[in-house]
């Protein structure tokens, strides 16, 4: 399995728009992997997880062709992570879709799929994903979790574990520690790579909806424990806010052993 990082920023993206805070000036002065869009990834180059803003530029960073995308999993409404404006241009006149093109099957929590639905667009047909219903997504195998984020909302925001072939992935953002029940369902996975909420980075925030670098090591140490991971997964901290963030090689000492993640970075295991 292959995961391509192509953005791995939170909402206001790294340097933000208008944030002179002093890791900002510094992204802005380094640039290369202190630069970050906001957060999407594509496995195998066959399934796109989540469709942020930055997407655009996505395709042409990383030369990618949406043309034929069959697979796209949102993980929860939220517009860093489900721009359902750009989406929308999959309707006739804003774009003209080849005409061997398969439909583009968007996965979501159930405001992903109402909105989905509202829109009503030849070619997106929207999926309900439900917790620990596992769902064939393609040649793939693909199991909602129960995030814990959008607190106090009706939603309930998703993440998802991706199987095939007795390869696996798991991709977690965005969302605080894990709560139990998703814990006791991966249990005994292996899994071969675990990409973790990382908003906060190296500062702690007592607010509950995202991790930062401690709570993703308390994390691996609790899937390291019940067989979700074992010796072999790659751990990988993903999606960060300017506001915790240190320099990339500091963040890299911080995580122990864990990826970190930088925009275009690929990983194959
Ligand atoms: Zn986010
Ligand atoms: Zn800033
Ligand atoms: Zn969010």
């Amino acid at each position: 399995m292959k995961i391509q990082y192509l953005g791995t920023a939170a909402a206001e993206a790294v340097p933000a728009f208008f944030c002179a805070c002093p890791h900002c000036e510094y992204a802005r002065a380094v640039g290369g992997k202190e630069v970050r869009t906001r957060c999407g990834a594509i496995v195998d180059d066959t399934i796109k997880l989540d469709f942020p803003p930055d997407t655009l530029l996505h395709m042409f960073l990383y030369g990618l062709n949406f043309n034929y995308l069959e697979h796209l999993l949102i993980t929860h409404s939220h517009e860093d992570h489900f721009c359902w404006n750009d989406i929308a241009y999959r309707r006739e006149g804003f774009s003209h879709p080849a005409a061997d093109a398969a439909p583009l099957n968007i996965y979501g929590d159930q405001v992903v799929v109402d909105k989905i639905k509202e829109l009503n667009i030849d070619g997106l047909v929207p999926h309900l994903m439900v917790p620990f219903v596992p769902t064939k997504v393609g040649e793939y195998t693909v199991t909602a979790l129960k995030a814990v984020h959008m607190i106090g909302s009706s939603e309930q925001p998703l993440f998802y574990l991706i199987e095939k072939d007795g390869q696996s992935l798991l991709y977690a953002h965005d969302t605080d520690e894990f709560p139990q029940e998703d814990i006791d369902f991966l249990a005994n996975k292996h899994i071969g790579l675990i990409s973790l909420d990382c908003t906060n980075a190296v500062k702690h925030y007592d607010y509950v909806g995202h991790m930062d670098i401690w709570d993703n090591l308390a994390m691996r140490k609790k899937l390291l424990a019940n067989g979700a991971a074992d010796e072999k997964t790659i751990f990988v901290a993903n999606h960060f806010s300017h506001n915790g963030l240190a320099p990339y090689e500091e963040l890299e000492k911080a995580g122990d052993g864990m990826l970190i993640s930088y925009d275009g970075m690929e990983v194959e295991f």
